[in-house]
């Protein structure tokens, strides 16, 4: 188990599998003068191999490209790397076998990918509401390396406004409607010309997450294995013209009656291991209640709390189901990479990473 000073030893060695995609370059971003990590290597395809990270890269980010990973070389996705932990921000058509093989070279990977989430001895954690669930990482058979998960960009702001409801009130039933950024799509992502001035209603795959990956999470892990929650999700996917923030319009069927005021608590006086560890890139506080009659809203929200909150608002009585409410949260910070960051540091705190001496 680690215990100490964090900050008088050499900091852990990570690479980044897919730097150059949407959530790799989010990726760098946050790991760039990182308390705890620093970048040893950037993959990619062999479209990118070879070249400086700043000539394959497109970068997207507001803040500038920094300076010393700007000449980085681009790597192949192989396992000799010059590292203690892998982030993956891979495409979901290679994620799968990549993953497995740095793994069973006994690399310890942080993935975003679809590919191994719902693997029976593979962790889907979301840091406030599930860090017990690291623990199944102990039945994977890969020896020293490990594949650990978060969930779908659309599933974490979900899971996080369900978890409090959940803990107090029991839930019976979730309905779900979401509204997602062109970003959750990856770049180049949809044309232009199909998404300008239009919704599209169908997002592939993505309704079956929203319906599978909360029961996991949100499922009791018990004897190395997760016993799923038993309510139904039914969901609705929808991509709009927005480039980051996720929306979704939720109702929730309770098992125990509650008040307004009683599931608002619930939301404000929420946190988890990521608050009391202080953990570099936990948001201070989870999630935020706002009472305007039109809040929460993409653009002024999205960034809350280090782009790492969820926004929640609009909390009615629905007549089909007991409340109705709005949750937004950022598809590549919190929906991504944030949430990839902060497991990695639950994973350092809780002793799964050996500090280099
Ligand atoms: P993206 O922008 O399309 O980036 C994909 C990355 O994968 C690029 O770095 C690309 O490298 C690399 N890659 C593609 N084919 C490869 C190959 N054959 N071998 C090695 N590397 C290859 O995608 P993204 O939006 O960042 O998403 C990355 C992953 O995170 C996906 O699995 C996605 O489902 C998941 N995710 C995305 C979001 C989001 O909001 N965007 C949220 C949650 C999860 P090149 O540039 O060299 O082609």
């Amino acid at each position: 188990m680690m215990s100490g000073d964090f900050f008088f030893r050499n900091k852990i060695r990570v690479a980044i599998l897919g730097a150059t995609g949407c959530v790799g370059q989010k990726f760098v971003q946050l790991l760039d003068k990182h308390p705890w990590f620093e970048i040893t290597a950037l993959c990619a395809s062999e479209r990118s191999v070879g070249k400086r990270y700043k000539d394959a890269v497109n970068w997207l980010l507001q803040t500038p490209l920094p300076a010393s990973i700007a000449e980085m070389e681009v790597l192949p996705c192989s396992p000799a790397l010059d590292c203690q932990l892998v982030f993956s921000g891979l495409d979901s058509s290679v994620a799968g076998s990549i993953e497995t093989e740095f793994a069973q070279a006994g690399y310890l990977v942080v993935s975003n990918s679809r590919n191994h989430r719902m693997d029976p001895a593979v962790p889907l954690v979301i840091g406030e509401v599930n860090a017990d669930h690291l623990n199944l990482a102990n039945a994977q058979s890969h020896g020293k390396g490990k594949i650990v998960t978060n969930p779908n960009c659309s599933v974490i702001g979900l899971v996080l406004a369900l978890k409090p409801l959940m803990d107090q009130f029991g839930l019976e039933a979730v309905q779900v409607v979401t509204m997602q950024a062109i970003s959750g799509a990856g770049y180049p992502g949809i044309a232009s010309l199909d998404i300008f001035d239009n919704v599209i209603p169908y997002i592939d795959g993505e309704e079956d997450k929203l319906e599978t990956e909360p029961l996991k999470i949100l499922g009791r892990f018990q004897e190395q294995a997760i016993i799923p929650a038993d309510f139904k999700i039914s969901a609705q996917c929808n991509r709009v013209a927005v480039t980051d923030g996720h929306m979704a319009c939720v109702s929730v069927k309770l098992k125990q009656k509650a008040s307004q005021e009683a599931l608002i608590q619930a939301w404000c006086q929420f946190n988890g291991e990521p608050q009391q560890l202080q953990l570099p890139s936990a948001p201070f506080q989870p999630i935020h209640y706002f009472d305007h009659p039109s809040y929460p809203q993409t653009r002024l929200h999205r960034s809350l709390d280090k782009e790492m909150a969820v926004s929640i608002g609009r909390l009615r009585p629905c007549p089909l189901l007991d409340y109705k409410f709005v949750v937004l949260s950022h598809n590549t910070m919190r929906g991504a990479a944030g949430s990839a960051l902060l497991n990695a540091e639950l994973l350092l705190k809780k002793g799964w990473i050996y500090w280099a001496t």
